[in-house]
């Protein structure tokens, strides 16, 4: 059976009622990895034994009619950036390039209790800094739709392991667009939840006031599914949210029949392809054909979204990075001299743009700087948080595009960080904000490329997000097509 075409939630069925053994599917997706990732490169690392084994264990206990989880068997990709017990994390780092962690990131433990099965851990920007898993140490992944294109970033790996039908779902993180980026590149579906709706246990730590970890997959569906299993109080990591979360799948059939979608014209309008605008506009019809209600929208700080967030993310990097000082973590320098040690650790260890990242940060919150950097972007946040509240007080969400361009070019951007920085603005604001988006694909550019549309909404309303995306991809194709 070529289970490549298959969603998560037609896998499930199938596991459920016999007709498809868990040992037979994690096979299946074992040997696409083996035939597909020399090429791609979206796994570091494959865990082939451990997972036949679950496999074993799943379909042994559904035999005897033993209670199994809710994902039983079901195959599932993990983002290098979060810890696994004894499989290798390496957050894309050369510093942790040989660091097997002897716990489970909390999210890792949630999806083992419902008996979904780890295959594996994919690529990504070392430590979650980039937006193209053009990773120099371990090498670049490539966009399943154009070998020549970028996946996007940082959960790169996750993105093009669903779109190539190497894995049915995935787990990414998502600091400033990480898991939607490469969903809309990749023409997959991700979700970044509200900040503290899944918890950060166990994640490798970027900028902390800005990431969550969330679900990628090829339909809004799996994605509230995966969810499901995913949220939820986590009384390991102090931001996690006590709010009680859902059965995403369950309501999300429901019609959106009054629902009030916002759209920020300039964001429609003003620096996006003709495609993508247009693209948008058949979305917006289908949305008005449903029974919602359009409204114009304003978010007037939006342009400034970036350069908050290039402030705000280094600093909270240059912080979170300190650990790796070649004393307790990791790799570390041979020098006989403690001062060298600590700074030819952290200059061999640590890439440029990571080194770039830890600079600017630290400078940003050196003495003297602070107030210019760290608190007017801390400001400017403060007024993009404000803009959204006032959005929210007339519409339920916000529909926009995802990313400016459709994938672009490997080492198009490399040289040039400013240029990939800038591609971020779409994304950005709603980490900012601590707000919930949904990336979903919505059609296609002349080329064949995937284009992205985003869905915003107001904190803890995963569920409006997912009930209008699962409306779209109940009206649309383009969720089912997969490249060549
Ligand atoms: N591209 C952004 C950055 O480089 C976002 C990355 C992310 O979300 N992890 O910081």
């Amino acid at each position: 059976m070529d289970l490549s075409s298959f969603n998560a939630c037609q896998l499930l069925d199938a596991l459920e009622s016999q007709q498809l053994s868990a040992e037979d599917c994690v096979r299946f997706f074992l040997k696409q990895i083996a035939n597909q990732n020399a090429t791609l490169n979206a796994f570091y690392t494959v865990v082939e034994e451990s997972a036949m084994a679950s496999a074993k264990s799943v379909d042994q206990r559904r035999k005897k009619g033993l209670p199994v989880g809710p994902l039983a068997g079901l195959p599932i990709a993990v983002k290098d950036g979060i810890c696994t017990h004894n499989v290798r994390t390496t957050a894309g780092s050369p510093m942790l390039e040989n660091y097997v962690p002897f716990y489970n990131a909390t999210v890792v433990e949630r999806l083992w209790e419902a008996d979904a099965i780890l295959i594996g851990k994919t690529s990504m920007d070392e430590f979650g800094m980039g937006s193209s898993t053009e990773n120099p140490h371990f090498g670049g992944t490539l966009n399943p739709w154009d070998h020549q294109r970028v996946p996007g970033g940082s959960s790169g790996g996750s993105a093009a392991a669903i779109a190539a039908g190497m894995a049915p779902i995935a787990l990414g993180s998502d600091t400033g667009g990480s898991i939607r980026q490469p969903a809309a590149f990749c023409g997959i579906t991700g979700l970044k939840p509200t900040y503290g709706r899944v918890s950060r246990y166990g994640l490798i730590a970027y900028a902390s006031s800005l990431e969550q970890i969330g679900p990628m997959a090829k339909t809004v569906e799996d994605t509230a599914l995966l969810l499901s299993s995913c949220a939820g109080h986590d009384p390991r990591d102090s931001t996690s949210a006590t709010e009680p979360s859902e059965d995403y799948r369950a309501g999300i059939n429901r019609p959106i029949e009054g629902f009030r979608i916002g759209v920020c014209r300039d964001h429609l309008e003003n620096g996006l392809s003709v495609e993508i605008t247009s693209a948008l506009k058949q979305a917006i019809d289908i949305f008005e054909s449903a029974g919602a209600q359009i409204v114009d929208i304003e978010l007037p700080n939006s342009s400034n979204a970036v350069a908050a967030y290039y402030v705000i993310a280094p600093c909270e990097a240059s912080a979170n990075l300190s650990r790796y000082d070649g004393v307790r973590y990791t790799e570390r320098a041979p020098t006989d001299n403690l001062d060298q040690m600590y700074s030819k650790t952290r200059a061999d260890f640590f890439g440029d743009e990571v080194q770039r990242r830890i600079l600017l940060g630290t400078f940003a919150l050196s003495s003297g700087y602070y107030d210019q950097y760290y608190l007017q972007a801390s400001k400017v946040r403060r007024l993009i948080q404000q803009d959204f509240e006032t959005a929210f007080n007339g519409v339920d969400l916000i529909l926009g595009p995802t990313t400016p361009t459709t994938a672009f070019k490997i080492n198009q951007c490399r040289q040039d960080p400013l240029s990939m920085y800038l591609a971020d603005v779409y994304t950005v604001s709603a980490n900012l904000a601590g707000l919930p988006a949904l990336s979903l694909n919505c059609g296609f550019d002349p080329s064949g490329l995937p284009i992205g549309m985003q869905l915003q909404g107001p904190r803890f309303k995963e569920s409006s997000l997912l009930r209008a995306g699962h409306l779209f991809q109940s009206q649309t194709d383009f969720h089912n097509r997969r490249p060549a």
